[in-house]
């Protein structure tokens, strides 16, 4: 059975498999390698993906998108009225990636490597994880996402030690980090992040800036109408990918709107972006001491952004070097330590060395204001596996038991850190000598917190570090699991066929005069042999009007939609 890896995206999601002694990418019922990490209930059935998306527009309140960013919380997203936690609608996306991996592969999967953004904290990989056991997939391995691009990228044949920068830029995040490259060792430096920076925040401001320039009150949009503007948006930032200046189109409640914005618009929007970027780049490279960086290597879709490598390089004074698909390099790289965690030949012996992004520590009073101080037990960018020992002494000479507050994060003030948990010890009192409590924090490889504490008289407590609100007993979890399996997907067929009418109505709106008709007519083929429930009719009409639509689309330069 082979183990896939996985590129669990905000926007996007990928498979891919190490096969053949390279990373292939696995395609998906579309044929394309991309699945938007999209999700909408309607018309009676389940869908995920482009036609998910697309589908999103006409159903806002039944869709869920971008859920990537609530992982690890209890906040519940809804399709229409059946709330959803953020992990199960992940595990509905994983579940379709399992499926067009084994439908590819003619074998079954039951286990995948996922990567997280690096920053990821010890909720988000634990609701990863599950999400995964929700999909039917054994999670044993997460990688961080700028290491599977490292791993991407790293030359097996080369010679050289190189230093190099990974800028992981996607919809929703941001992850940066300084990777050494020698023989057959990957290691990572340093790594740092912004889980709350994508390119859907440059999206949000061209919009901004659209409703401002026409004199649009944000809040008088309905939700369809701000997804519209913000898709309108996400296309003119693509178009000033490929051009100097884009006209930003949108039809809103009074009609047609335009706009005309250039590069330099766009840089002016969004600027405080750019600092954003910035600022997290040098923490990298300052955490890393390291000065001589040989490469930049840009992930990620909006890495594919012209004034973002301007940007750039403006700061880094090197030209960064871009693969022609930047946002496939993670999943490949996810491939590359499935093969290495199931030994294959060619990778058997290369070795990743990850480190972990977050200091974590306990809360001490302190004395004179009584507020609850960070004392570090584990210092961020710590070489995984870590385990490092503290020790302490109660506050009081008196007190029967202690409890240890666990904190994530790098401020002074506990308050401002991630509060994770607590341990409970028993104090008895001290036959000889005085009492303490030594705490020891171990992180395993895939940055997963396990803490134990114990006293002088021996006594000892210990656990897995996960808030108590995203565990789930499991009967809960194989309750969730039958829920989940049980939903109503549509199935391929349907879903290509769903595809092509998404295609037929873009086109339509497109398109004037004769080819409007061509549109209509092929369409209309489609629809009516829908109902006839003839699937082979329907396949051969769908190989029909699939060329037909290619030619339009090209005709017109219409982007693929996927
Ligand atoms: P994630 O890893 O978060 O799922 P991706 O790496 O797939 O995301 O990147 C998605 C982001 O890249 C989206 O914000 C999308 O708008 C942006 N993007 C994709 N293609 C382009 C392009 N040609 N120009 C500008 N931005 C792009
Ligand atoms: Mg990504």
């Amino acid at each position: 059975m082979a183990v896939i890896g996985i590129d669990l995206g905000t926007t996007n999601s990928l498979a891919a498999v190490w096969k053949d002694g390279k990373s292939v990418l696995i395609p998906n019922r579309l044929g394309a390698c991309l699945t938007p990490s999209v999700v909408t209930e309607a018309e009676g059935a389940v869908w995920v993906g482009t036609v998910a998306r697309e589908k999103r527009l006409a159903y806002p309140r039944q869709s869920a998108a971008s859920f990537k960013r609530l992982m690890g919380t209890e906040q519940k997203l809804y399709l229409g009225d059946k709330g959803y936690t953020p992990q199960e609608l992940s595990a509905v996306v994983l579940r379709q990636l399992k499926q067009d991996a084994e439908e590819f592969l003619g074998e079954a999967v039951d286990e995948a490597v996922i990567s997280v953004p690096a920053y990821f904290n010890d909720e988000q990989r634990y609701a990863t994880r599950q999400a995964g056991l929700l999909a039917g997939l054994k999670v044993e391995r997460l990688v961080n996402e700028p290491s599977a691009a490292a791993l991407a990228c790293h030359n097996l044949h080369s010679q050289e030690d190189e230093t190099f920068l990974v800028i992981d830029f996607g919809g929703g995040t941001l992850d940066v980090s300084v990777v050494a490259c020698f023989d057959q060792i990957v290691e990572i430096l340093a790594v740092a992040g912004d889980n709350h920076l994508g390119g859907d925040d440059f999206d949000q401001r061209i919009a901004e800036h659209f409703c401002r320039e026409h004199g649009i009150g944000q809040d008088t949009l309905n939700p369809r109408q701000w997804l519209t503007l913000l898709q309108s948006a996400e296309q003119c930032k693509r178009l000033l990918t490929e051009k100097e200046g884009a006209m930003m189109e949108w039809e809103g409640p009074e009609g047609k709107m335009g706009l005309i914005l250039s590069r330099d618009d766009l840089i002016r929007i969004c600027a405080p972006l750019f600092k954003r970027l910035e600022a997290v780049v040098q923490k990298a490279l300052r955490d890393a001491s390291s000065d001589a960086i040989d490469r930049i290597v840009l992930v990620g879709g909006t890495c594919r952004m012209p004034v973002i490598r301007q940007y750039i390089r403006h700061f880094m004074n090197i030209a960064p070097m871009t693969e022609d698909h930047p946002d496939e390099i993670v999943a490949k790289g996810a491939a590359v330590y499935a093969g290495i965690k199931e030994r294959r030949e060619e990778i058997k012996d290369l070795l990743l060395t990850d480190i972990c992004p977050f200091t974590m520590g306990i809360g001490v009073r302190d004395p004179s204001s009584q507020d609850l101080l960070l004392s570090p037990v584990i210092e961020r960018n710590c070489v995984l596996p870590f385990s490092r020992e503290q020790s302490y002494t109660p506050c009081t000479d008196t007190q029967d038991h202690v409890m240890i507050h666990i904190f994530q994060g790098e401020s002074m003030h506990c308050s401002e850190n991630l509060f994770l948990g607590t341990l409970h010890l028993d104090m008895p009192p001290a036959s000889s000598g005085s009492r303490f409590v030594k705490v020891r924090f171990t992180y395993d490889i895939n940055g997963i917190l396990e803490a134990e504490a114990v006293n002088h008289a021996g006594m000892k407590a210990r656990k897995r570090i996960v808030n108590s609100h995203i565990r789930m007993s499991d009967e809960e979890l194989e309750e969730r699991i039958i829920h989940l399996k049980n939903l109503n997907y549509i199935s391929r067929e349907e879903e290509q066929t769903e595809y092509l009418l998404a295609r037929g109505d873009r086109l339509y709106r497109e398109c004037l005069g004769r080819d409007r008709d061509v549109v209509q007519n092929n369409s209309q083929l489609l629809r009516s042999l829908m109902d006839k429930k003839n699937p082979a009719k329907l396949r051969a009409a769908r190989r029909q009007v699939e060329p037909v639509f290619d030619y339009l689309e090209e005709k017109l330069g219409l982007e693929k939609l996927i």
